[in-house]
């Protein structure tokens, strides 16, 4: 087989064209393939698909292609426009590569892959090509497997706030708890996140009216949100929440009473606000220790203790009464921080013991971390403008897990 036949069968040109020669230059570490198609030949319109249209002019165009062993390829054509009766003069749409992109679709495929792997900065250096070239293929395929997801069975949602830096640059991430995907991702700063998610719904085959269940924190934006855009769904308030709160007001007792025994609450943040099972056997014996003595920050312990208890009922009728006890006794507590979280789930009643039905929680999106370690790794390599968008819409394809961003 001659090298021109061997190209011809690797690139798989189709009908239409051919390898008509080849350039290596060893200096230049470059491999130039040069493609053109039959005298003759006639292609479709673009546009309307009419077949036979006859060649109008012609100018030439490169494009990169994968590496030939330790080689840069890339192949040269002179790309036709036609002539089609209807629409007159247009560019053929061509086998190996999309429209306006320098890069073959066997490139952009590698492409699409690396930067599921690493920075977009990164594959930029190992590939040889500046990243704001890396990044226009990138969005092109983000851009796309987010215009063409079909959000038609989202009925369980979770919805979360995290940042891609420590404090920063804030993002409401909504996610399908059926299909454990993020399905939308939308800057926190957002007036309001819901009701973008629930016409991001209706844009691609879903329907606001069609969630039963939504699983959130118990502030004032998801809320308002949630009741007013999704006007079906019941709301779990997230377990992981309800308990940081708790958490965070044995801690506020702890600071308190810090003033007074100083000496003996030093280095004990740990102990009061660990989950005993983790702590080792020295620390469960100092904890015990300092459960005997008749400190404020141990009453607070034992109280949030109480509550756990309550996720340990399987009856919505028993853990509901359960909770009423709890909450009675702990509005008697005279620990404020303790009083406050009671009157809290007294406010937020509903969507608190909605978990004995309904049974979601925010878990989902803490076990989708990994993917958004991911995406905020990849996003930045990146410097310009439209940062934020851009890592938002990163974030959002990473989560798809692979399901559709690439060109094949
Ligand atoms: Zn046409």
């Amino acid at each position: 087989m001659r090298d021109a036949e061997l190209f011809q069968a690797a690139l798989g040109l189709g009908e239409s064209w051919r390898v008509v020669g080849s350039c290596f230059d060893a200096d230049q570490r470059r491999l130039e393939l040069r493609i053109d198609f039959e005298w003759g030949a006639r292609f479709a319109c673009p546009e309307c698909d009419a077949a036979g249209c006859e060649v109008h002019d012609t100018t030439e165009k490169t494009w990169r292609h994968l590496d030939f062993f330790q080689h840069q390829a890339y192949l040269v054509a002179r790309v036709p426009r036609v002539r089609c009766p209807e629409h007159g003069v247009r560019q053929v749409g061509l086998p190996w590569a999309r429209p306006g992109s320098g890069f073959t679709l066997l490139f952009e495929a590698l492409v699409m892959t690396l930067v599921a792997e690493m920075p977009v900065k990164a594959v930029g250096d190992l590939v040889g090509e500046h990243d704001t070239r890396i990044w226009r293929v990138v969005h092109h395929y983000v851009d796309r497997a987010l215009a063409v997801q079909d959000l038609s069975g989202v009925t369980r949602v979770a919805v979360d706030e995290t940042s891609f830096r420590r404090g920063q640059d804030y993002v409401s991430v909504f996610a399908c708890l059926d299909q454990a995907r993020v399905v939308f991702v939308t800057p926190a700063a957002t007036p309001a996140p819901t009701p973008a998610f629930a016409e991001d719904l209706a844009d691609h085959g879903g329907a606001a009216g069609q969630v039963a269940e939504v699983c959130q924190d118990m502030s004032e934006s998801y809320l308002t949100g949630a009741l007013e855009h999704l006007p079906e769904a019941e709301i779990t308030f997230d377990r992981y929440h309800i308990k940081a709160q708790l958490t965070r007001a044995v801690d506020e007792v702890r600071r308190a009473e810090r003033a007074e025994h100083g000496e003996l609450l030093r280095h004990t943040r740990y102990l009061w606000l660990r989950n005993p099972r983790n702590l080792t056997d020295r620390q469960h014996d100092r904890l015990a220790e300092l459960l005997r003595l008749p400190l404020a920050t141990g009453r607070a312990y034992r109280w949030m203790l109480r509550f756990d208890g309550v996720y340990e009922i399987e009856d919505p009728d028993q853990a509901a009464a359960y909770l009423r006890r709890f909450t009675r006794g702990a509005r008697r507590s005279r620990l404020g921080p303790i009083i406050d979280f009671a009157q809290m789930v007294d406010e937020y009643w509903l969507g608190i013991v909605r978990w004995w039905h309904s049974r979601i929680s925010n878990g989902l999106l803490e076990g989708l971390h990994s993917l958004v370690q991911a995406a905020k790794r990849r996003a930045r390599g990146y410097r310009g403008a439209e940062k934020f968008r851009t890592e938002s819409r990163v974030y959002a394809a990473a989560a798809f897990s692979g399901g559709g961003a690439g060109p094949r």
